[in-house]
């Protein structure tokens, strides 16, 4: 299930600290130094007072899944289906939604609010691209076996 086919994304000024970091598997968020929101994808400029002064926050916690899709239409040759992209919020970091692919084996049991851990994996392009998988899915299958 590679994510790597497709059209890699443009690196820019506001956007280049988050791809570096990506490929050390860390994620960043944008925070502005005279309000404090979050913002993301960065862009250079605070979404809630435009200020343009802003920092590079890192977010180390556990996600949960706000909205999601399963999708089975193979828009290139090479795309693996069905597949999940999950849309990712932070209960630390509101405001700050992430995109990517959510790896499950079993697409059915995702749900919204479910758990999930930060990973990335290789993209288009050589880059390092935001994907996430369920939390605990183990625990949740021995707890379910003994009830
Ligand atoms: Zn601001």
């Amino acid at each position: 299930m590679s994510a790597t086919v497709g059209i890699p994304p443009a690196i820019t000024e506001e956007t280049e600290a988050f791809w570096a970091a990506a490929k050390e598997g860390r994620l960043l968020v944008e925070r502005c130094t005279a309000c404090g929101a979050e913002s993301f994808p960065p862009r250079g400029m605070c979404r809630a007072c435009r200020g343009r002064e802003t920092e590079q926050v890192e977010i180390t916690e556990t996600g949960r899944v706000y909205s999601f899709t399963v999708n089975h239409q193979r828009w290139l040759p090479d795309l693996e289906v069905p597949y999940a992209v999950a849309l990712v919020e932070f209960d630390a970091h509101p405001g700050v939604r992430v995109t990517g692919r959510l790896r499950i084996d079993d697409l059915d049991a995702i749900t919204i609010g479910m758990p999930v851990e930060i990973g990335f994996e290789p993209g288009p392009g050589e880059c390092a691209i935001p994907s996430f998988t369920a939390r605990r899915l183990a625990e949740r299958a021995d707890s379910e076996a003994i009830a």
